[in-house]
């Protein structure tokens, strides 16, 4: 269904006691601060997963804040030495996962057949799946851009039928984006977000289309997210740098006041 989204991407930072901080403090201000209905959702290292559930159920913050996983294997068990399964996630608090971050693309060589076998298991064990595309520089001014973008689509995620596409989270995040500081114009990513829009219509119909919520990632800031947001085709971020700041998160939530 159709949701305003803003999700932090944690990445490979926090430990333990950082994370548990970080979190504490975000569900502070958000209880305290931000009175929307937007779906807010912290992705967070494996390793702490557990124990931000186990604080989200001792304090009164409960369920305004959804856990999400940033890989799962594609496979459901067995032997695969430093993987996590899709039902492990599940099982320790998570409701998403990330699946294709440009970053498992770039350095695990992910390729959009494995992601389709990952976003298959994410949904057999009722995770979300917040499937990642985009392109590089290199991709965007050869202007085959379009084109990897619809295969990354189509190849990862179109396989789904309609009933369970339309549950699925999408995340646009250009390449060239991602923690360089270089935002996407507001007109850019609206440009790439009515496109995957259209891609639906066609793989599906109108209806679907409009029933998923496409986030733009890429760093998004506090100053920015206004009028990314605002764009029709636009339901939200996914937000890297700026979650690992109480503070920037919680203004960017705050944007759908
Ligand atoms: P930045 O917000 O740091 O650019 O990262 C975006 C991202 O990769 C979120 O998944």
């Amino acid at each position: 269904m159709r949701k305003k989204i803003v999700a932090g991407n944690w990445k490979m930072n926090n430990d333990l006691q950082e994370s548990l901080k970080l979190f504490s403090e975000v569900a502070n201000m958000v209880k305290d601060e931000v009175s929307n209905d937007a779906e807010i959702i912290v992705s967070a290292p494996f390793t702490n997963i557990y124990a931000l559930d186990q604080w989200k159920n001792g304090s009164d913050i409960h369920d305004k804040i959804k856990l999400s996983g940033q890989n799962c294997c594609w496979e459901e068990s067995g032997a695969y030495t430093g993987e996590v399964s899709a039902k492990m996630l599940k099982s320790i608090g998570a409701e998403y996962v990330i699946i294709g971050h440009s970053e498992r693309r770039q350095y695990f060589a992910e390729t959009n057949a494995l992601l389709a076998k990952k976003v298959d298991l994410a949904l057999k064990h009722e995770l979300i799946p917040i499937f990642c595309i985009g392109e590089t520089l290199q991709e965007r001014e050869k202007n085959i851009h379009l084109d990897l973008i619809k295969n990354q689509l189509q190849e990862g995620l179109f396989h789904l039928i309609k009933s369970v596409v339309k549950t699925v989270v999408i995340a646009y995040e250009p390449v060239w984006a991602i923690g360089t500081g270089l935002t996407a114009t507001p007109e850019q990513a609206q440009e790439i977000h009515a496109f995957i829009r259209q891609l639906i219509v066609e793989g599906y119909d109108e209806e679907t289309a409009n029933e998923v919520s496409i986030l733009y990632g890429g760093s998004c800031n506090p100053s920015n997210a206004a009028s990314l947001f605002s764009q029709k085709d636009i339901d939200g971020g996914l937000i890297g740098g700026a979650s690992l700041k109480s503070r920037d998160f919680t203004d960017i939530i705050k944007t759908f006041n």
